[in-house]
């Protein structure tokens, strides 16, 4: 927080439709008010030592102001290019993934009152990159689970539960096949568990999940699921589609010290430029890092905004059936705060 009682953000506005959905969050932060500066970077990959890495200023950025907002990145498709996502949260040990499915009144998807909250361990699993060719015709993937990370991950599931008020936590798993790796994960949950006594814990075989969840999301809308990587990749899309897909949905990448806030979605170069892109699961991003930075006031007062706006259904973009461009649906939330 600086000497005019604003706290700087980092502002990464990424690639394709990036700089029009961040144009939207910055016009209605403006107009409700937030104390926040934000500080632009860059984050375009450079070379250094043959390796791909992102520039000093934005990372420099990130360490000092602790909080970062990102827009969608494009990955360049080819060798070579290590997944700029990925890069970041490697950088800054961002090893919990928060993402929240909540049902939007106005946007009608087979499902009513969805409310799932999903933490991905985001550092390890099958994204440990270390794969090798045995012999021709033969790959072996390397699905790396450490205790100290199941640990860091579950510690901040079981807090995140009860900072929320949620009352259970369940860890998601497969231990019945990967007997060890998804076991230790399983186990240190069990034992993480005992320290929260106020939390009831269990744990659920990850095709259950699967069946559960399209049967009938509800039953986990007390609970906070806490899972593996790749498991948690997989499963958030899942939510994501319960309540009606990629334009609504935020997450949160938790560190030990930064965290960076971001749509689920990409950069979506189909509909670039044009005006077209729903700046909401940017915007409930910045919301998650509202609340994460305490600003509650101001988050509460533009989620509440953007709600009636999606509820009236008036200004409505494309994605949703709507006809209204990316700046006028900014502007009937700023109108809706009023
Ligand atoms: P995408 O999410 O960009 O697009 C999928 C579809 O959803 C497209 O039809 C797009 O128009 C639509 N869409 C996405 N966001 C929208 C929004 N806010 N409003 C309206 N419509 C929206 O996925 P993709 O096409 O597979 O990926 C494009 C690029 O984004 C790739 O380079 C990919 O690597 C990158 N990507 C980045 C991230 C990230 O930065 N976190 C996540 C996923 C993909």
């Amino acid at each position: 927080k600086g000497n005019d009682g604003k706290f700087t953000v980092t502002l990464i506005e990424g690639d394709g439709i990036g700089p029009e959905i961040s144009q939207s969050v910055k016009d209605i932060f403006s107009a409700a008010g937030v104390p926040i500066k934000w500080e632009s970077v860059d984050v375009t990959p450079t070379l250094k030592d043959g390796k791909t890495v992102i520039p000093d200023e934005a990372i420099e950025s990130v360490t000092k102001n602790f909080v970062a907002l990102k827009g969608p990145l494009a990955t360049p498709i080819g060798k070579g290019h290590v997944s700029l996502n990925l890069t970041l949260r490697r950088t800054f040990n961002l090893f919990a993934n928060v993402r929240p499915c909540k049902s939007i009144a106005g946007y009608k998807t087979p499902y009513d009152g969805v409310d799932t909250v999903l933490i991905r361990e985001n550092t390890e699993g099958e994204y440990s990159g270390i794969e090798h060719v045995v012999v021709d015709g033969v790959v072996q993937s390397i699905k790396l689970i450490t205790k100290d990370a199941s640990e860091r991950v579950l510690k901040f599931a079981f807090q995140y539960a009860e900072d929320v008020g949620r009352k259970k936590v369940r860890a998601v798993h497969k231990a019945t096949i990967m007997k060890m790796s998804d076991g230790l994960f399983l186990s240190t949950a069990r034992d993480l568990a005992k320290n929260y006594p106020k939390i009831e814990f269990d744990a659920e075989l990850l095709d259950n999940t699967c069946l559960k969840m399209v049967t009938d999301p509800t039953p986990y809308n007390d609970k906070v699921l806490v899972m593996p990587n790749l498991y948690g990749d997989i499963l958030s899309d899942l939510c994501a589609g319960l309540i009606g897909g990629l334009g609504l949905t935020p997450s949160g990448n938790i560190g030990d010290e930064c965290s960076i806030f971001e749509a689920v979605h990409g950069s979506a170069p189909d509909i670039a430029g044009k005006g077209l892109a729903n700046p909401t699961a940017l915007l409930l991003s910045s919301i998650m890092m509202l609340q994460h930075m305490g600003l509650n006031q101001y988050a509460d007062k533009i989620q509440t905004a953007i709600f009636k706006v999606l509820a009236e259904g008036k200004t409505i973009t494309g994605d949703l059936g709507g006809k209204a461009k990316t700046h006028e649906y900014a502007e009937a939330v700023v109108k809706a705060m009023k």
